[in-house]
């Protein structure tokens, strides 16, 4: 039971129309008693849930007004943290602010950790942790589409999974512990058989998932790329390369005329896809023809742009019209075929091209192919990408966990098709009950926790 009341600013810091102070805990109502003095008196006892009452916060010191506001009650259990809560709405002057916590604080509340309202919807079972993270995840979304991720993820749908999963498991257990307390009814063998049975399923299943991380979450909140160059330079080639060397997905977006064709590919352990620049694949006439328009919305929609040069040709004018299209954006140089005798000048390329990176390939021999990986991983890790890196932080929790939990059920199997003792294969299963359970917060230990509200902000 958690005892203590907490306080915190809700709104963003600085000065705006109107501040949120929230209260939470068993003693919000009593806090709010010493510091709220409404216009029309009433009893808390006859407070309905969700009511909100006008008045002004005066400090009884020395009987000060500091503000006319308007507090919301909410009762428990149906609230945010399924305790009783109160939001102090006032001007949003920082001062004003600033000083309505104080006084919360000085009648008994105490000042709340970074995300520790989401705890607290933890803690009391409103939420599991998985969901606790999607609302960080919804707080810091910047694109639509990640919004939309975390919102599925807390109204529970993985839960939905990870919890179904899970259940296979502990039925087995529970089977294993009957076949072991009544032995005299000889159900090992059969037990053993359905338990095969289920660990395939359940082998299944967690693939399924797998599958559905790498295609689904990451690769939306991946970065997206563009090979640039003229006709020649050895853009397919150099796709071709990549997409060899990397683990490639290729998925169909249907609905449209034609389907698309796109490519994930894992480069340095970050989603990348390539845009369809029109005509990496298709005859250079075409490419002539359909592929300037596709070319730039593709490449106002990168995220990072490769940029390829002949290196055994002299820079032409195509290549410096090519320069001009992309100079606001982040781009990597590639020199390509430089197998062959370098006949490109390194000073002829624009100032400005110079200052970004510029690496020596050749798709031919795949030389290079490393540092290209290695720049792009470098890249994500100074977040020089505007992308949801808590998506995918978040989300690489959980892949994690499933992972290894895959690993586990692989091992299971082994043991049953073995001659592992039954009980010492229940043993087994329980542990991958348990890291599932990780996901949705059931046998996470404090560390983690830890970890994962401290990335709140405050007042959440
Ligand atoms: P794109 O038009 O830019 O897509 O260029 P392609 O990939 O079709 O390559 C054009 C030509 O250059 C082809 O004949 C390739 O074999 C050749 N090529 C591509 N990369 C290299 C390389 O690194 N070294 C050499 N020697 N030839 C290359």
């Amino acid at each position: 039971m958690i005892n203590d009341t907490i306080a915190a600013i809700s709104t963003p810091p600085g000065w705006g129309g109107i501040g949120i102070v929230r209260i939470s805990g068993k003693d919000a109502f009593s806090v709010i008693e010493r510091v709220f003095k409404p216009v029309k008196p009433y009893n808390l006892e006859d407070i309905k849930t969700q009511t909100v009452k006008y008045g002004h916060i005066v400090d009884t010191n020395n009987n000060e007004t500091i503000d006319e506001v308007l507090v919301s009650y909410f009762k428990e259990p149906h609230t945010y943290t399924r305790e009783n809560i109160v939001e102090i709405n006032c001007h949003g002057g920082a001062l004003i602010v600033k000083r309505i916590l104080e006084l919360v604080v000085f009648s008994g509340a105490r000042i709340a950790e970074p995300g520790e309202f989401t705890k607290r919807a933890f803690l009391n079972g409103r939420i599991d942790l998985s969901q606790a993270e999607a609302v960080i995840d919804i707080i810091n979304s910047k694109t639509n589409a990640a919004r939309k991720t975390s919102l599925n993820q807390l109204e529970g749908r993985l839960s939905q999974k990870i919890k179904k999963i899970r259940n296979v498991f502990v039925e087995s257990i529970a089977d294993i512990e009957a076949a072991i307390d009544y032995p005299e009814y000889d159900i090992e063998e059969v037990s053993r058989n359905k338990l095969l049975e289920r660990m395939k399923l359940s082998l299944e299943n967690v693939d399924k998932l797998v599958k559905t991380f790498f295609e689904g979450k990451i690769i939306r909140e991946g970065i997206d790329i563009a090979i640039i160059g003229k006709p020649n330079v050895g853009k397919s080639s150099l796709l071709n390369a990549l997409t060899q060397k990397e683990k490639a997905i290729i998925t169909e977006v249907p609905g449209t005329t034609r389907d698309i064709i796109e490519e994930y590919i894992e480069i340095g352990g970050v989603a990348v896809r390539i845009l369809d620049t029109a005509g990496l694949r298709e005859t250079k006439d075409i490419v002539e023809r359909i592929g300037i328009d596709r070319t730039k919305s593709a490449i106002e929609k990168a995220d990072l742009i490769l940029l390829v040069l002949d290196g055994s040709e002299p820079i032409n004018s195509n290549d410096l019209k090519i320069f001009e299209i992309v100079k606001d954006k982040k781009v990597i140089l590639l020199i390509n075929k430089s197998d062959l005798e370098i006949k490109l000048n390194i000073n002829e390329i624009n100032q400005d091209f110079i200052q970004k990176r510029i690496i020596e390939v050749s798709a031919k021999e795949e030389l290079g192919l490393d540092k290209i990986e290695e720049t792009i991983k470098d890249m994500f890790l100074r977040k020089e990408f505007e992308i949801d890196n808590q998506l995918i932080i978040t989300n690489l929790r959980h892949k994690q966990v499933i992972k290894e939990v895959k690993k586990e059920i692989e091992e299971i199997i082994d043991s049953i098709n073995g001659d592992t003792p039954i009980d010492i294969i229940s043993v087994s299963i329980v542990e991958a009950a348990d890291k599932l359970g990780e996901i949705t917060g059931e046998t996470v230990g404090e560390d983690v926790l830890h970890t994962i509200f401290s990335k709140f902000c405050i007042g959440k």
